[in-house]
């Protein structure tokens, strides 16, 4: 049985329909990619996952119990932590405090559990954790949010876009750390732009495309399919390169998508 499991589900915000008929699963210990373009409807996919947003249609399984009706609040309980994107961190509070703030739906024993966790995986919070978090730099403010959210003991985690706002050099670093919850047993939703390197540290992807699941296979597939970059095509502006050669369009569209390897020469 998945550890996850969205079946049929459609989802929008008000009578804007975004998502349509999402079939998706997670496996125990799996990261796995949400890729598409801005607007295809990741964020809200990992919404309404978290219970921020209620789906209007079908059902979404944990350890193969309905979730869809429970608060988010419960469904962190039962293990589902959401770092959004933008990181929604409180600038005004210190690291220990919004640290804190993730910690509230567990024991007392538990939290102390977990603040050592935290510290482990990330010292540097342990040193500044007297500090404004408001003062940290957008890299450590993603570090800060994804401790936050491992404060609840998640079973999932959903990584909306970690690597957004964040400077090179932290984004491998914070890529490195992904990799490292999951040997900690922590199974990873990572929503992405950054395809190329989301693809090389999951295990499987999803590609969205105007709210449905458009491709979807293990992720070595996706990061090797020629096809992967004509699905994207679908994504993006249409119109605007309709008159090229297809080579070219694919080569165009690789540069967009996977910018790390123009930048590496491969
Ligand atoms: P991005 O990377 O830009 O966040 P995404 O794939 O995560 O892209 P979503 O944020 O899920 O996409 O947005 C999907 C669609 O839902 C878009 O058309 C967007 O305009 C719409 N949308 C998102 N948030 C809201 C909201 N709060 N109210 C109304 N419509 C929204």
């Amino acid at each position: 049985m998945p550890l996850l499991e969205l079946k049929s589900v459609s989802v929008g915000y008000g009578r804007n329909r975004v998502l349509q008929n999402v079939n998706l699963t997670l496996d125990r210990g799996e990261i796995v990619a949400l890729l598409g373009a801005n607007g295809a409807g990741k964020s809200t996919l990992a919404k309404s996952i978290s219970g921020l947003l209620r789906n209007d249609a079908g059902t979404i399984l944990l350890d193969g119990e309905p979730i869809e009706a429970l608060p988010p609040a419960e469904r962190l309980r039962r293990g589902i932590a959401h770092v959004p994107e933008g990181r929604q961190i409180f600038a005004g509070m210190t690291v220990a405090e919004n640290l804190e703030l993730g910690a509230y739906a567990v024991s007392e024993a538990d939290r102390a559990e977990r603040l050592e966790f935290v510290w482990m995986l990330f010292p540097v919070l342990r040193e500044r954790m007297k500090d404004l978090a408001g003062n940290f730099s957008g890299g450590q403010q993603q570090m800060l949010a994804i401790a936050r959210g491992l404060m609840s003991k998640p079973k999932i985690l959903l990584l909306d876009e970690p690597s957004l706002g964040v400077a090179p050099l932290l984004v491998s670093e914070i890529f490195h750390l992904i990799t490292a919850l999951r040997t900690q047993g922590i199974t990873i939703l990572l929503v992405e732009q950054n395809a190329r390197q989301a693809l090389s540290i999951a295990d499987r992807g999803y590609v969205f495309e105007n709210g449905k699941v458009t491709l979807e296979g293990p992720a070595v597939d996706l990061l090797n399919s020629p096809d992967i970059a004509e699905r994207y095509l679908g994504m993006g502006s249409a119109a605007e390169v309709s008159g090229l050669a297809s080579d070219a369009l694919a080569g165009k569209l690789r540069t967009v998508l996977f910018p790390a390897s123009t930048e590496a020469g491969g």
